[in-house]
């Protein structure tokens, strides 16, 4: 069946009937035990947990990206050309983020001459969305399709937030969080080796005001281990940590790749037209319609568990085209408003080392391989953000021959957003039934359903905003000079690229705005997982990727609880 989608084609793409997926020639038909959507590090996580800790289950990871290294999901600034040019990654970031929604664009072209095609119409051309409104765009927000998802390019900062609303209690977080730092390899202490990071931490320690936010300054966690046989070089945690030694499994865990999770599917019941008609529904899904991106041929998954964790805007895209929307799906949507500038070390600072050993050769008491630094100032409730004084490469900030680099250091602080059932993405028309709308079939580049973003800083986060820009500039001054160019700016909605509560979990009593149980479990279904920064349940300072690797680890192990309890003929 062609995939198609405008709200007509959804129904008959949702409910296909479980006997009559068995077949059609052109469609492949793979069982399994579990089936995740994803290959970022929480579908990955979720495979880790069940591998080691179920005895038999095979698991199958279906991932819309293909394979970019030659490490499965390895992230990609381990290759030692990146460790050498940093500025080099902006490239990879800026190529990786592929956007979500961009409002068409006006297609006159004042200098098109002679006899070229044009129109007085603006085109929806593929990947434009007729329906985002420009000023409540997260324009900066990309997903990254590729095997190990956007941990294939992160900074590698996990951390966790006390969250107002979580649905875990605090001693599973704590227990879980150590679980979370075991797998995303986190080693806090791997560049006190570097003088340049001592010299920032230790003066913002010692300047920062008042002066009791001097604890607040540590290093920043990071998933990252120097390595022994050249310690000028680092490797960076990415997917391929979460999984481990994947020969352990053998041929329990497969990844298909370049293949779109397009739906998931319910057997029809006998509804009140009888058999073969009526919507899908019931509490298990059957199987996952896929498509090998390859030839366009259909594949159909069966399993026992499914997981779809598949970012922030793929998951609820998943789910909304299967029909799966509870009212909070895509809603209470927060993203960071981020600061940033860049500077230039002051001049006392750098005097204030030891001598260089040989002037002549370089004058700076930095060695060439000093690694950078690495300093977190921590959120706090009288500071509500997060800093990162630091250097690394983003989609932007590359610092370029214009000063050397070993001088150079990025702050970074991230904002908070108030959650709010009215900042959401949503997928198609607010009103499905309304046919005629010819705006309703827009899909993205992929053939899913289009998102659009309604997304608006409240009055309390713009005001919290300035606050933090006011704190950056302080931060920025105890350490030095603008470097020209990067001077203090907010950065564009989305490109912090942390969004989180599209598929929030709740408690019972928040079912009705919430997407999933505390164990990630879909409400009413029987075997139906979300996974991922959209899980988190309120608003947060801090980067997203622990606190989904801890909400995924508890998922998993419900997951296969729920394994163990189907009988083995199933
Ligand atoms: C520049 C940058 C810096 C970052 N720095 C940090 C940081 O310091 N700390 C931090 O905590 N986080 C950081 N992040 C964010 C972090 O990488 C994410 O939080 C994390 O990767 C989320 O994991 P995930 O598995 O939920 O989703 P993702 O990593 O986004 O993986 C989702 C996967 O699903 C796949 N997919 C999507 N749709 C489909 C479909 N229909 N079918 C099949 N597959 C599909 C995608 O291709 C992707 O591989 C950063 C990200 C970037 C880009």
């Amino acid at each position: 069946m062609p995939f198609r989608f405008s709200p007509g084609a959804l129904q008959d793409l949702v409910l296909t009937p479980p006997e009559e997926l068995t077949e059609p020639a052109s469609r492949r038909f793979i069982r399994t035990d579990v089936a995740i959507a994803g290959s970022g590090p929480v579908a990955c996580a979720y495979a880790r947990i069940i591998l080691d800790e179920h005895p038999t289950a095979r698991v199958t990871l279906i991932e819309i990206g293909a394979q970019d290294g030659k490490i499965l999901g390895g992230h990609h600034k381990n290759s030692v050309k990146y460790q050498k040019d940093i500025d080099a990654f902006v490239n990879v970031i800026k190529g990786a983020l592929q956007p979500v929604s961009i409002p068409p664009e006006d297609s006159y072209l004042p200098t098109l001459g002679g006899d070229a095609w044009t129109t007085d119409k603006k085109l929806i051309s593929y990947g434009r969305n007729p329906n985002q409104v420009p000023n409540k765009n997260l324009k900066g927000f990309g997903i990254t399709r590729t095997v190990g998802g956007m941990a294939t390019h992160w900074t590698s900062t996990p951390h966790e937030e006390e969250i107002i609303r979580n649905p875990i209690n605090k001693q599973d977080r704590e227990t879980l969080g150590k679980e979370a730092d075991k797998l995303l390899g986190v080693n806090p202490n791997e560049y006190d080796v570097s003088i340049r990071h001592k010299l920032v931490r230790e003066t913002l320690k010692d300047k920062l005001e008042p002066s009791s936010r001097k604890d607040s300054v540590v290093n920043m966690p990071l998933a990252v281990k120097r390595r022994t046989d050249n310690p000028d070089y680092v490797t960076w945690s990415g997917a391929d940590t979460i999984l481990g030694d994947l020969t352990k499994y053998g041929k329990r865990f497969q990844i298909l790749t370049e293949t779109r999770v397009t739906s998931l599917e319910r057997p029809r019941i006998n509804g009140p037209g009888g058999p073969g008609t009526g919507p899908g529904t019931g509490p298990d899904i059957h199987g996952i319609l896929a498509r090998d991106l390859h030839n366009n041929s259909d594949i159909y998954i069966k399993a026992k568990a499914f997981v779809v964790a598949c970012g922030p805007i793929g998951t609820p895209q998943i789910l909304f085209n299967s029909g799966i929307r509870p009212h909070a799906l895509g809603r209470y949507l927060c993203e960071h408003s981020l600061a940033f500038c860049q500077i230039v070390l002051k001049r006392g600072l750098i005097d204030s080392l030891p001598k260089p050993p040989d002037p002549e050769k370089n004058p700076l008491p930095i060695p060439y391989n000093d690694p950078e630094p690495q300093v977190q100032i921590s959120y706090s409730p009288e500071f509500p953000w997060h800093c990162q004084v630091h250097r690394d490469a983003f989609s932007y900030g590359d610092v370029g021959p214009r000063v050397d680099p070993r001088l150079v250091v990025d702050l970074r602080f991230f904002g908070k957003q108030e959650s709010n059932v009215d900042n959401r993405v949503k997928f198609g028309p607010d009103n499905p039934e309304k046919l005629g709308d010819w705006k309703a079939g827009v899909t993205d580049i992929y053939g899913l359903p289009q998102p659009t973003f309604e997304v608006t800083r409240s009055v309390k986060d713009q005001q919290n905003d300035h606050r933090m820009m006011d704190d950056m500039c302080k931060v920025a001054n105890l350490l030095g000079a603008y470097l020209p160019g990067s001077y203090p700016q907010f950065m564009e909605p989305g490109l912090a690229v942390h969004i989180t509560g599209t598929t929030r979990i709740g408690k019972p009593e928040h079912k009705a705005e919430s997407v999933a149980d505390s164990e990630s479990r879909v409400w009413d279904f029987n075997n139906l997982w979300v996974g991922g920064n959209g899980c988190i349940p309120d608003s947060i300072a801090c980067n997203p990727t622990k606190t989904s690797v801890i909400i995924a680890i508890k998922g998993a192990r419900a997951l296969i609880a729920h394994l163990k309890e189907i009988p083995a003929h199933h």
